[in-house]
């Protein structure tokens, strides 16, 4: 194993100037997916990967990658990187951290005269985000032939563009087939965008396992009336009813213990009135669970609990899913080297569950995948005030480089 490190510096110097793509007043960044700002973006990760002397491809999604030759011939790559593109208020570490990061894990073996038996891939996947076309983690997915290119390359966003269209606007419509470089294993570095790591003081979290997520959106249709003329018992009231669904599934998760968690993030009444009892309530169920079974079960639980409220309260609750993703377990034998390079740093290190979405779950579908967060300070992520300090951003690109070298020999 390297024993020296990346050079903080050069990584914090590289994060910064990429940052000023797209920056925002706020000091974050935005960056949607095959804007002006991405295809920026991705034109100085191209130039930096030249520099590096690394042959740059990028597929029919628009998928960039930077390969660093391997001694073996035709050997299968290690394969690490994540994504450039950011949300509408973005912060200046999700996603790019991984990829500059692996560019600085990459100058170091060059420096220390390292030749790895198998070549080692640099990777921006396209629209990870999912802000303006979905559905999010969409490159790595079509890499893993998850999602047919042509229905990729179909999809309308919220501006009304088509993918296609824009890819070849900001001429990232490359001419490699999809999913053609299949990697012997993938790496992922990310911020943990989550307080576990700060609140418990460690450096390193070895991903094992990312949640599944089951969204749907409940609507509740009752009967508006006077709020003062109408005795309780005769109500049909939607507003209410919603408030049980909310506590139901709060009730659920903490009966489930974790890490089931449960969320009602949006809740709208009609017709929203101080004296009118609500004749419609919309809301918004996101469950997470590690375990698709118990997923399945939190599920059927709170379809049974609707339909006992429909019944008793003259009710008509109808529900509509949003999204579905199973959960993903990583490749045990991945987390394990992980853990194992953190610890002979002397990193304080522990497994953990990614709450977050990622490609290297999309990788997992077609190879060993695991990933390797650093703390968030604040746990706050997908916010211009989104930090990691230097030490610590340095601390995962060393975890990194010492897991890719041993991966690829
Ligand atoms: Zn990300």
């Amino acid at each position: 194993m390297v024993r020296d490190g990346i050079a903080a510096d050069r990584l914090v110097a590289r994060l910064a100037e990429h940052a000023e793509i797209g920056a925002t007043p706020d000091g974050g960044v935005c960056r949607l997916a095959l804007s002006d700002a991405d295809r920026a973006g991705r034109d100085r990760l191209v130039a930096w990967m030249h520099e590096l002397g690394l042959t740059v491809q990028v597929d029919r999604i628009g998928n960039v990658f930077g390969t660093r030759a391997g001694s073996e011939p035709g050997a299968a790559p290690v394969m690490t990187g994540s994504h450039l593109d950011t949300v509408a208020t973005g912060g200046r570490y999700d996603g790019v951290y991984g990829v500059m990061a692996a560019l600085e894990a990459v100058r170091r073996l060059d420096e220390l005269a390292v030749t790895t038996r198998r070549p080692i891939v640099v990777a921006a996947f396209t629209n990870e985000e999912g802000v303006r076309y979905q559905p999010d983690m969409m490159g790595s997915l079509v890499h893993a032939g998850g999602l047919a290119l042509p229905d990729a390359l179909d999809t309308v966003g919220i501006d009304g563009t088509r993918l296609g269209d824009e890819l070849v606007r900001i001429g990232y419509a490359g001419d490699l087939a999809v999913g053609a470089i299949r990697p012997h294993a993938f790496v992922e570095l990310h911020i943990e965008q989550g307080p576990v790591l700060e609140a418990e003081g460690l450096a390193i979290g070895a991903v094992a396992d990312l949640q599944g997520i089951s969204w749907q959106e409940i609507t509740v249709e009752g009967q508006s009336n006077h709020a003062g003329t109408t005795p309780m018992r005769l109500r049909r009231d939607a507003g209410a009813a919603a408030a049980e669904i909310v506590v139901f599934v709060r009730e659920l998760a903490l009966r489930f213990g974790e890490p089931q968690v449960a969320t009602v993030g949006r809740l709208r009444l009609h017709p929203d009135l101080i004296n009118v009892i609500p004749a419609r309530a919309t809301l918004t169920v996101d469950l997470r669970h590690t375990d698709e079974a118990k997923l399945q079960q939190a599920e059927a639980e709170l379809a049974a609990f609707l339909e006992r409220l429909a019944a008793e309260r003259g009710l008509t609750v109808k529900s509509r899913r949003l999204a579905r993703f199973e959960p993903v377990v990583f490749d045990q034998r991945l987390v394990r080297t992980i853990e194992a390079a953190a610890a002979a740093r002397g990193y304080g290190v522990r497994r953990m569950t990614s709450g977050a979405g990622h490609d290297a779950q999309m990788m997992a579908r077609i190879g060993p995948a695991a990933m390797i967060f650093v703390p968030s300070a604040g746990g706050l992520s997908h916010n211009p005030r989104e930090h990691t300090p230097a030490e610590q951003l340095a601390q995962g690109a060393n975890v990194l480089l010492d897991v890719l070298r041993r991966l690829a020999g």
